[in-house]
């Protein structure tokens, strides 16, 4: 019987035929991310449990981070790689690991190319990227050979490893997509020239790889719809690529957009959920085999709208199911609206992994720390209060009441949220409000004892076990001559909609926040045509990469953004995301102002000095972005009492002091859901 609200989504697919043929139990794949766990064999028990609390929670298909075929592909120095016997016995504990847990899993098979953060890189010519120092040294038509042959025997020892099918890496700028594309194939070989020839490489490797492993283990090809850099492929080329690659053998084709260097984003919060899904459509519309939509598909609603339109077979979430492993399990027992959605901040997923480290989750701190981040049943029934309903109180009161405390959360505003609240007020950020609703109706769900427009005085709190201070932060007002202007207001005041800013207006201080209002402040309401059209985005069929000229934006207001320090503004933000905002300002024509001191504010603007002259920045209103201040009146409050020993009748109460009300500077909602986390893990 199908399932009432997603009988597309949660409905089984056999992929291939015959004895290898995969019977899928729904069309959820969990897409390739590279954690970092990939890459030391002594991660391999942390990486079988991050699969194996996956593979509990559902997920039709896990597709694993990218293994190299050859030592020149790996991502970076000693990365991951799937090239003999040894590697496959490791992997043994993988697939045993999730197939013990119910679950199907592929391994992808990726050769970096000219992405590959090594000295040893390799490409189809010695161009070098944009996005990494290292200059690949050009294949000879031998190394190509050897490379398509290597593919195969990565694939090979996936199977012999006991995964259930594999995945080839033919997407987002690797080595299979730079032999694709005449913008970094230039070859004279059998392997480069024309269109043809540039896709004899990829055939060569699914020919290979089917011709190793037999017709039915099935074979999954990651195909780029959207190439969005110069000199990418047409979607002639594209649609004539999908048929070669099907005729060799593939079994399901999944699907990604844009190259790692392309200056579109493509994933993160600020791109429109479901963006790319037309594209999937066309592909559909050109092969027999399934296709699998992907990139900004987070919610169970969006997957099965898209399935039920008959433009995919599939649907891939990768980040989603790093911050719910059990987001198919809520949605097949109507729970979505429990589901910890991925608000595509990139902030602990990628960010982490381009520095190196290992991948976690925003919203979800247990991501890839899941044999180290326990939330253990409790023995003894404490009484906890949380004071503070921001990340910080809300990941500490959900946790605990998880634990099995009995949590009473005291939230002074008469919202839950704290700064997060102002943050999905951002364009871009509306996806923010979904992690409000998890918490909020996980907070329903578990029971606390939830006490809105309540300041916790220490009365209120002499009776709890453990009492866990998240009292926050306020905006920072800098003491600049003529701060209390009536043109002045703080980020607070302007994205609660207390104070509506004028049409020319200054902002102080160039941190996340003060780019984030920036957007605010310029931003008009775009919807999805606009948005491709503002970042020249057009029809592959018309331009190869599917690159068009951008159509300048309209600011809604004037806006000038100053900093003291000669740094580039914006350069502190996500490395995955912040050359996105920094695109934004410029497209908003936002002035950026750096090296300021400020003298002064009065009724002709903000008066500042840059190397040694004066200025004055016109404007109406003065929006002050200059970083917060620790709230922690009530902590001081209460050390007295814990050290006086008082509380419940013979139990000395335990205070913790926890988020910006702990540290101010560069507090994040990342830190904060995590340092609520691990405090109540200690308890
Ligand atoms: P922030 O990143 O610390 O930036 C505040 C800025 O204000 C500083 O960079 C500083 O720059 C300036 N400032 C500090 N004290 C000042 C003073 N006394 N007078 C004048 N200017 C002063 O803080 P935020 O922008 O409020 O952001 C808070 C946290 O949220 C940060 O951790 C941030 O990373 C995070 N966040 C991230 C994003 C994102 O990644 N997209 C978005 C929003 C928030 P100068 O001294 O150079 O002027
Ligand atoms: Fe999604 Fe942000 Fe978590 Fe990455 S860190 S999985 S983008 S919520």
């Amino acid at each position: 019987m199908s399932h009432p609200t997603y009988p597309h989504l949660l409905e089984p697919i056999t992929l291939g035929a015959g004895p290898d043929a995969l019977t899928l139990r729904n069309r959820v794949v969990m897409g390739s991310m590279h954690t970092g766990l990939e890459d030391h064999p002594w991660d391999i028990g942390r990486l079988s449990e991050f699969f194996a609390e996956r593979a509990r929670g559902g997920v039709g298909l896990i597709i694993t981070g990218g293994y190299a075929p050859t030592k020149r592909g790996w991502l970076k120095p000693f990365a991951s790689e799937m090239t003999n016997r040894l590697h496959a016995m490791r992997h043994e504990r993988v697939t045993g690991t999730v197939h013990e847990a119910g679950g199907a899993i592929a391994l992808q098979v990726l050769h970096a190319g000219r992405y590959g953060y090594h000295p040893l890189s390799q490409s189809a010519s010695d161009k070098k990227s944009p996005i990494t120092p290292f200059k690949p040294s050009a294949m000879s038509t031998k190394d190509v050979d050897h490379t398509a042959t290597a593919f195969a025997k990565s694939v090979a020892l996936a199977r012999k490893a006991g995964y259930d099918a594999v995945e080839i890496m033919g997407s987002e700028g690797y080595l299979i997509n730079q032999f694709l594309a005449s913008r970094t194939n230039d070859r004279d070989d059998q392997w480069g020239g024309s269109a043809a020839r540039r896709m004899h490489f990829p055939v060569e490797v699914v020919r290979r790889s089917r011709e190793l492993v037999g017709d039915d283990f099935p074979i999954v090809y990651r195909i780029s719809l959207l190439d969005l850099v110069e000199g990418g492929q047409t979607w002639e080329e594209i649609a004539e690529l999908a048929l070669h690659l099907q005729a060799a053998g593939v079994t399901v084709f999944n699907t990604g957009i844009g190259w790692h260097e392309a200056r579109v984003p493509t994933i993160i919060t600020q791109v429109p959920r479901g963006a790319w899904r037309s594209y999937t459509a066309r592909l559909k519309q050109v092969v027999d085999v399934p296709v699998c939509a992907s990139n900004r598909i987070n919610t169970p609603e969006l997957a099965e709208e898209i399935l039920a339109a008959g433009e995919a077979d599939l649907v891939s979430m990768a980040r989603p199911l790093l911050a719910d492993p059990a987001f198919v399990a809520k949605a097949m027992d109507e729970r979505a609206d429990e589901i910890n959605t991925c608000i595509a901040c990139n902030q602990a997923c990628l960010d982490h992994v381009f520095a190196n480290q290992r991948a976690s989750c925003l919203v979800n701190p247990r991501a890839c720390h899941e044999t180290e981040l326990v939330l253990v049943p409790t023995m003894r029934k404490q009484a906890v209060a949380v004071v503070g309903a921001g990340p910080a109180g809300l990941a500490a009161a959900t946790s605990a009441a998880e634990r099995g405390f009995a949590v009473t959360l005291f939230e002074k505003s008469t919202e839950l949220g704290g700064q997060f609240r102002l943050a999905m007020a951002v364009p871009g950020k509306e996806d923010f409000a979904d992690t409000l609703r998890y918490f909020t109706r996980r907070l329903e769900v578990l029971g606390v004892d939830v006490r809105l427009g309540v300041e916790a005085s220490t009365d209120d709190l002499a009776g709890f076990d453990q009492v866990i201070v998240a009292t926050g932060v306020v905006p920072r007002m800098p003491a600049i001559p003529g701060i209390d202007h009536a043109s002045v207001a703080s980020y607070a005041d302007v994205l609660s909609g207390r104070v509506v800013p004028g049409k020319r207006v200054a902002v102080i201080g160039a941190g996340g926040i003060g780019v984030d209002v920036s957007v605010w402040l310029t931003h008009t309401d775009e919807d999805l045509d606009d948005w491709m059209a503002h970042w020249g985005v057009g029809d592959p069929a018309l331009t190869a990469g599917g690159l068009t000229e951008a159509k300048p934006r309209t600011p809604a207001r004037e806006v000038t953004l100053i900093q003291r320090k000669t740094t580039p503004i914006g350069i502190g933000l996500g490395k995955t995301s912040g050359w996105a905002h920094r695109a934004v300002l410029k497209q908003s024509k936002v002035t950026q102002v750096r090296g300021a001191t400020y003298d002064r504010i009065d009724d002709d603007g903000v008066h500042i000095t840059v190397d040694g002259s004066s200025h004055v920045i016109e404007c109406d209103t003065v929006v002050v972005c200059a970083g917060q201040d620790s709230v922690r009146g009530l902590y001081d409050a209460l050390s007295p009492l814990v050290e006086q020993g008082e509380g419940r009748a013979g139990v000395e109460t335990k205070v913790h002091l926890i988020g910006g009300a702990d540290v101010a500077a560069e507090l994040d909602a990342k830190r904060a859901i995590k340092q609520g986390t691990e405090v109540v893990a200690a308890l």
